[in-house]
């Protein structure tokens, strides 16, 4: 008989060594920094994460490392897992259970956004307004976070969201599904492209009305399966590309 465990660990490490290569496909990804976690139990105690300084594009399924924040003695023994994102991502998937997922990144447009004052996503396009109303602001960054008490604030403030764009810093996107989370930090990327673009033009931006942005965001929001389909999508690319992200 299989065992449903061990198939949905297997599924949730094809499925982030997966969103991993699109990210550095995307030229998302920063240097060998930046994580994407993956819960498997439903308290978020029992996690997948990428390990420390391995490029996004070179992650195999089998690399991801199994953190359980129940056993200190099981992270003694992976010095590749980087504690940094141990403690940020262990807080959130334990603080904020709809948090199945998390990707933090720092992309260039997005963290453009994030570093005007205030940091902001403005709805003047599809892509904008699909966070319309739905992102939280850090505003209080304080250097590279490494405690466990800058992921219990992180946490808060992410609150009933699943989007922080975090001021001075880049974005942190959560979700139920990799498929959501990699289509949510993917389209946010593209949409900061078209508001950075727009503002550099130095012509006035044409906003939205709360009305039609508020629409937007809800049309998004009735087609989840669109955001699975670009991940499938995607890992089709991936197995004809480089199939050894399976392995
Ligand atoms: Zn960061």
């Amino acid at each position: 008989m299989l065992d449903q465990t061990v198939l949905d660990e297997t599924r949730a490490r094809i499925d982030l060594a997966a969103a991993l290569r699109m990210t550095a496909r995307a030229n998302m990804h920063e240097a060998v920094a930046n994580h994407y976690s993956v819960a498997l139990s439903p308290d978020g105690m029992r996690f997948l994460i990428n390990p420390k300084w391995m490029h996004f594009a070179r992650v195999r399924a089998s690399d991801l490392i199994l953190v359980d924040m129940n056993d200190p003695d099981s992270q003694m023994r992976r010095p590749d897992l980087d504690t940094t994102a141990q403690v940020i991502h262990g807080q959130v998937h334990a603080r904020c259970p709809a948090a199945r997922v998390i990707m933090h990144l720092h992309p260039v447009m997005t963290t453009a956004l994030a570093s005007i004052d205030p940091p902001q996503m403005p709805a003047i396009d599809q892509n904008s307004a699909r966070y319309f109303n739905r992102l939280a602001v850090d505003l209080h960054y304080g250097g590279m976070a490494n405690s466990e008490e800058e992921g219990a604030r992180l946490a808060s403030l992410l609150g009933d969201k699943s989007r922080l764009l975090m001021g001075n810093h880049g974005i942190m996107i959560t979700a139920a599904t990799v498929g959501e989370a990699w289509d949510d930090i993917y389209t946010f990327d593209r949409a900061a492209q078209i508001v950075v673009g727009a503002m550099s033009t130095g012509r006035p931006l044409k906003y939205l009305s709360d009305e039609a942005a508020e629409q937007t965001a809800k049309d998004w929001e009735g087609i989840a399966s669109f955001s699975i389909r670009h991940f499938e999508e995607m890992k089709l690319i991936l197995d004809k590309e480089c199939p050894d992200y399976r392995d």
